[in-house]
């Protein structure tokens, strides 16, 4: 994979109420959430390749890593690969997957209203 050269590219931080990291609310405990664009780009910015889910749990303890290790290996997800999403092709097998994974990232997002035909 290429690495994206992030030129100028500057991120504004994310609110004091989120983690600086990922830009999501979670317990400092549990892993960022690496599907965030704000995560990719952070880390990619800081460590010149784009960023996996063990990066996204480096920080936490084995027995936190070893219960998402579990549940991204029962979704098939390669935590050394850079394919962060396994693959996911509707937001429908997102819900699907975070809900195996106790995240909630779309349960609180409405469908988009329809758009109407000009
Ligand atoms: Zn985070």
């Amino acid at each position: 994979m290429d690495i994206i050269n992030c030129g100028p590219l500057e991120l504004l931080s994310p609110p004091k109420d989120c983690c600086q990291e990922c830009a999501i609310k979670h317990h400092p405990s549990q892993p960022h959430n690496p599907r965030t664009f704000y995560y990719q780009y952070n880390f990619l910015i800081k460590h010149k390749r784009p960023a996996t889910w063990a990066d996204a749990m480096a920080h936490c303890n084995q027995q936190v890593k070893d219960k998402w290790l579990s549940k991204l290996k029962k979704l098939n997800i390669d935590v050394s690969s850079t394919n962060i999403t396994g693959n996911i092709k509707s937001e429908q097998e997102v819900r699907d997957r975070d809900s195996i994974m106790n995240l909630s990232l779309f349960a609180k997002r409405k469908a988009s209203p329809a758009r109407e035909k000009t």
